[in-house]
């Protein structure tokens, strides 16, 4: 899974292992910020997704 960053001065946004040593957008070095995704959402489809199978294994 990606790690995004994001630039605390104009807010660019830089998905991968680690970002750029300065800005391509603002041009400031180390200005980074980890963003750190919470993928609940993808837990509970994945959830919903079992669930329906489970429905029509049971009927
Ligand atoms: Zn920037």
């Amino acid at each position: 899974m990606e790690t995004e960053w994001e630039c605390m001065d104009c807010g660019y946004l830089h998905e991968g292992k680690s970002p750029p040593h300065r800005c391509p957008d603002c041009g400031s070095v180390d200005a980074w910020e980890k963003v750190e995704y919470v993928d609940d959402w993808d837990d509970e489809e994945l959830e919903d997704e079992e669930e329906l199978q489970a429905e029509e294994y049971s009927d």
